[in-house]
């Protein structure tokens, strides 16, 4: 029997479980967490990922390993790729660790991006300040994730209280982006160099944090989903990807702004699992496996709501036809992602209706 080892063991990994175990495939997670969702489903191990020690308990029986979370120390990912295949590449978890080579690759490739200033002192806040204009947005180049490690800097005045709150690591100063919405574009490569591309979602983000997506993104065209994909052939070529690839864009007019990207299965596209002839998460497990990649074809139009912090009335919410709750056994806590709901309807009109019904049963955990 086929055996996957993950780092990491969250909800992404639990639900990559769930889409490996009707293609016959075993799980072992490696996680240090209290809680991991994975577990439920799976062997979870638990080791700091900065132990690079005693891994032979985790790779032992194991065909090829991935993760599903990208802080994944790259000398982890690198130490066990001597001896049994990792996925995606570990120079794709390197670059989309640190803002700053995130951006440059996706220049060097020609992808457009926020204009960008490494800031290391003070005074380099302040000479990117005036290279960048107003407002900015300075970032920790590392372990940042919804919406923490960043200050807006509107004015001159605020210069000061971003460098006092994120001083001490390497930052980023980015100009802002007046976009009209944000899109993501998932992406799959397989190990023979085959690709395919789900239709772009757009992306509704309160506190940094992803609350909805709609798949696929309403009023979307042609061009702009074959500029989606053609930037994602660029960046998946250029690291010899394999498995699922989220990029973010910041949308204007015609125009995709690469903001950033995930080398895993993304919170973006858990509609898949109901809404595309293939999910995302069994795409990934295909991918990685070397095994052929299914139909990206979206089935209906989608919604997808984050439960955040309190679960609503789920019983109530699945008394409403094609609405699926997902949850993912966490203990609830202010801010963190317990599980999602996905609605989805014959199309964008039908769809706009059911929301409203959604929302009115869920509460304001659906807005
Ligand atoms: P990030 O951690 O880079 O995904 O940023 C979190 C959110 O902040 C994004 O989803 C945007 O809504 C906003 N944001 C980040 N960078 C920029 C930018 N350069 N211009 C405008 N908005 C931004």
């Amino acid at each position: 029997m086929t055996m996957i080892g993950v780092l990491g063991g969250g909800q992404l990994g639990r639900m990559l479980a769930l889409a490996g175990y009707p293609l016959g495939l075993r799980f072992r997670f490696l996680d240090p967490a209290a809680e991991a969702p994975a577990e439920h489903l799976a062997e979870r191990l638990i080791q700091d990922f900065r132990d690079s020690h005693h891994l032979d308990r985790f790779t032992a029986g194991l065909d090829v390993i991935t993760y599903e979370f990208e802080n994944v120390p790259v000398e982890l990912a690198r130490k066990l790729e001597q001896t049994l295949p990792v996925y995606p590449p570990p120079a794709a978890l390197e670059a989309s660790q640190d803002r700053l080579s995130e951006k440059t690759l996706f220049q060097r490739l020609g992808l457009p991006t926020a204009p960008f200033a490494p800031v290391q002192s003070r005074d380099e806040l302040h000479s990117a300040l005036d290279h960048l204009g107003f407002p900015a947005i300075l970032k920790t180049r590392r372990f940042g994730y919804d919406g923490k490690g960043q200050h807006a800097i509107q004015a001159p005045a605020d210069a000061e209280t971003a460098w006092g709150e994120l001083a001490g690591v390497p930052l980023l100063l980015e100009g802002f982006v007046p976009f009209e919405r944000e899109l993501s574009q998932l992406a799959v490569r397989g190990r023979d160099g085959a690709t395919a591309f789900y239709p772009l979602v757009e992306n509704h983000h309160e506190g940094g944090i992803l609350r909805r997506s709609l798949a696929p993104a309403p009023g979307t065209n042609g061009t702009l989903q074959n500029l989606a994909c053609e930037y994602g052939t660029r960046v998946l070529q250029a690291l010899n990807y394999v498995g699922v690839l989220a990029i973010e864009f910041f949308c204007r007019g015609g125009e995709l702004i690469a903001n950033e990207m995930a080398p895993r299965v993304h919170n973006s596209g858990h509609w898949t699992i109901e809404g595309a002839q293939t999910s995302q998460f069994e795409n990934h497990l295909r991918a990685v496996l070397g095994w052929p990649l299914g139909s990206t074809a979206l089935v209906q139009p989608c919604a997808m709501f984050n439960l955040i912090g309190q679960l609503p009335d789920c019983q109530a919410l699945l008394s409403l036809p094609d609405v699926h709750v997902h949850l993912y056994g966490k203990t609830p806590r202010p801010g963190r992602k317990l599980g999602h709901v996905t609605v989805r309807a014959a199309n964008q009109r039908q769809l706009r209706e059911k929301l409203q019904r959604v929302s009115g049963v869920g509460r304001r955990e659906l807005k």
